[in-house]
């Protein structure tokens, strides 16, 4: 009778056919650390050496390191909305950066991470930048996050920008939907790595017995940089360096204390970064490492972040995983760890735990990953070891004179062509076999207007079947 009445409950919890739900012990809690405008090069494990980061590097020894990690695109509003929908942006018409007065946002209608957990019986909470809607019907806790803490986009929209100072309206710090602090101050900006990661104690020490989720998304490396009086200085690395080294040192007080509660088998952490450095501003910036380029462009150090992931006893230790992956395939491989249903609309990604967990020959499930920029142009594609770009405008650093001191450089438009480049061979984007292959171009070509069907191609003049709109508020 027990038995039955068990198998009964088990097939009334069961939310999807096909999506048999894991036993409660098995179902991790996770935390998702997701940094804003980080570079490919800027970890200690990634290469990085004008400073430590002992933390970050401990959970890629103690987990998975993923080297050909991508963002949907090169950009903060556009990345996060890729990040909680497991859409490209196209999909959700998100793009761009969402500026203070845009009263638009992520539409109610498409399924965040936090509403999957929630579905799956997860407490859900947020600190940090969210960037999808600065509007309180627009805030994390309208999109399934049970609470939140932040700031409602970048830190650099406040009246302290260095060009443009008049363009923006004060800066709040949100806690729920209503500002905790009305006008952020650089005193108030100093403390935030350290607010928003002590949030993210305090939630897991509270919600310890879970499963639960974070999102603990710091504003920062993001220009203007701020760290605690007592860091400054204290990297040996300039004020960018004592930013990555409060970073790190954020991390490792989640580290601690998911170890302190006996959570550290039962926890599963990521770690990312939502576009590749700002180059502009010179040594306010971070670095792309071998990467070409940075934020605001298509090439791999735009779109090529740092990814770790670390769940002991899972993820074996020390992984380094070359098979390409996205910010896109979270969201369903949370949902397949977790035993959720996922979204009922379409997504992109799809679920990588054959990665994650270092089966032996996994391989990437996409065919290609595809970058867009700006209006809806479809900018550059990876396939295997190959990347190609379309031609388009984008923008270089190279020759004009670098930022300094949070004042930042000029860019120049850069012309780019039709472009083919082996990644495997040339990870720096140098030599354009294009001429040389067009046989790959061609196959590749095939692959984008499929994708072009879909999602459209301001590039091409085609225009989407597949696309959701953003929504508009109206408080
Ligand atoms: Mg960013």
């Amino acid at each position: 009778m027990r038995t039955r009445a068990l198998v009964a409950l088990a097939v009334m919890t069961i939310p999807h056919q096909g999506f048999a739900q894991p036993a409660t012990a098995e179902r991790p809690n996770v935390v998702m650390i997701y940094c804003d405008d980080m570079g490919y090069g800027d970890l200690g494990c990634f290469g990085a050496t004008a400073y430590a980061t002992p933390n970050l590097d401990r959970m890629a020894a103690e987990g998975a390191r993923f080297t050909d990690f991508y963002v949907s695109s090169a950009v903060c509003s556009a990345s996060r909305s890729a990040l909680m929908t497991g859409c490209y942006h196209e999909r959700v018409g998100i793009r761009g950066a969402l500026g203070p007065k845009s009263k638009v946002g992520l539409a109610h209608s498409e399924t965040t991470m936090a509403e999957m957990f929630r579905s799956a019986g997860y407490a859900t909470g947020m600190a940090g930048k969210w960037h999808l809607g600065a509007r309180p019907s627009q805030a994390p806790i309208r999109h399934g996050f049970d609470e939140f803490l932040g700031l409602p986009y970048s830190g650099d929209m406040w009246p302290h920008h260095p060009e443009r100072p008049k363009d923006y309206p004060d800066l709040p710090l949100i806690e729920g939907d209503r500002p905790a602090v009305a006008d952020v101050t650089a005193d108030v900006q100093k403390s935030l790595t350290t607010r928003f990661a002590a949030r993210a104690v305090d939630f897991i020490r509270r919600k310890k017995d879970g499963p639960f989720f974070f999102y603990l998304a710091p504003n920062m490396p993001h220009v203007p940089l701020f760290v605690r009086d007592e860091n400054a200085g204290k990297s040996g690395a300039g004020a960018y360096g004592d930013v990555i080294r409060e970073i790190d040192e954020a991390v490792g007080s989640i580290l601690v204390t998911l170890r302190d509660e006996g959570l550290d088998d039962r926890t599963l952490v990521v770690f990312s970064s939502d576009n590749g450095p700002w180059l502009s501003y010179g040594d306010h910036g971070g670095s792309a490492g071998p990467l070409r380029e940075g934020k605001g462009t298509s090439y791999e150090g735009g779109v090529r972040v740092p990814f770790l992931a670390r769940w002991p006893g899972r993820i074996p230790a020390g992984l380094v995983q070359r098979q390409p992956a996205a910010t896109i395939d979270l969201l369903p491989t949370f949902a397949a760890i977790v035993g959720a249903r996922p979204p009922i609309a379409a997504i992109d990604g799809l679920d990588v735990r054959p990665l994650l967990f270092g089966e032996p020959d996994a391989r990437s499930p996409h065919d290609a990953l595809f970058f867009y920029y700006a209006d809806g142009q479809l900018q550059a594609m990876r396939s295997g070891p190959w990347k190609l770009l379309f031609p388009h405008t984008t923008r270089t650093m190279q020759g004009q004179a670098p930022g300094r001191g949070g004042v930042p450089g000029k860019y120049r438009d850069l012309p780019v062509g039709l472009e083919l480049y082996d990644l495997g061979a040339d990870v720096g984007e140098s030599r354009n076999l294009a001429p040389e292959r067009p046989e790959v171009v061609a196959r590749l070509q095939q692959s984008a207007d499929a994708m072009r069907a879909r999602l459209g191609d301001r590039l091409a003049g085609r225009e989407p079947a597949e696309a959701r709109p953003a929504e508009t508020a109206t408080d």
